[in-house]
This record gives C-alpha cells, structure tokens and sequence, in this order.
C-alpha cells in the first residue's frame, strides 16, 4: 500500500512535465507560424519593411523588401523561360530555393487555416 501511495505523486509529476513539454512544443509551432506574416517584416529574409507603407508589392503573395521583391521577381522571369541569367547566383539552386520557399509558405498557409491549428491556438490561449 505504501509503494502505491508513493507512486502517484511520480506519475503526476511525470504527467506535469509531459504537459510542460507539450505546451512548449505547441508554442513552437504557433510561433513558426507566426514567422512570415507579419507585413511590416519581409517573409523571405525577415528585415524590416519601412519603405512600402502596404508591405506587399503587387503580385507578391507574401509581404517581401524591396531587394527580396526584385529576386522574387526574376525568379518568376525564369521559371516562364527567361533567357540568360540576370546574376551569376541565379542557379537552379536558386530557383529551388525559391519553389520550396513558395512551397513552404503555402503549407503552412495551410495549416493556418486547418482546425488542427485553430484548435492549437484556442488551447494556448487558455
Ligand atoms: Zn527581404
């Protein structure tokens, strides 16, 4: 009986700390989700956007600076068929990087809006 007694505070304590790790994960998740929406930030190399009031060129999915916009851009010249490069680190690395970026960006877009995540940020608010 007495090892039983003794056995409950453990599993509660064990319980609390499986809880704390969760709800330290569960933060994590929020806050990478949180990373690339702000439109005072540029979603692709996270400076500040001071110079474009609206934060989103037009056309641009995400709130991008001037300089992201503009390799933005001739990424989207080159992926139509654009002829020679229009800098020496316009690679097909490069262009990779970009479509996973995008493909990034539009998987968490939507796990945004899934009731996984809804309910995720209902429990942190708790
Ligand atoms: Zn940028």
């Amino acid at each position: 009986m007495a090892e039983v007694i003794e056995l409950m505070p453990r599993k509660a304590k064990e319980r609390k700390r499986l809880e704390a790790r969760a709800a330290r994960r569960a933060q994590a998740v929020a806050g990478a989700l949180a990373c690339g929406i702000c439109p005072r930030r540029c979603a692709y190399c996270g400076m500040a956007i001071e110079d474009q009031p609206g934060g989103r060129p037009e056309g641009t999915p995400y709130s991008l600076c001037r300089d992201c916009y503009e390799e933005y851009q001739a990424f989207l010249r080159r992926e139509q068929g654009a002829g020679e490069p229009e800098a020496f680190w316009h690679t097909e690395q490069w262009a990779e990087m970009w479509r996973t970026w995008l493909a990034n960006m539009r998987a968490k877009e939507a796990f945004r809006n899934s009731r996984a995540f809804f309910k995720l940020m209902s429990h942190l608010q708790d």
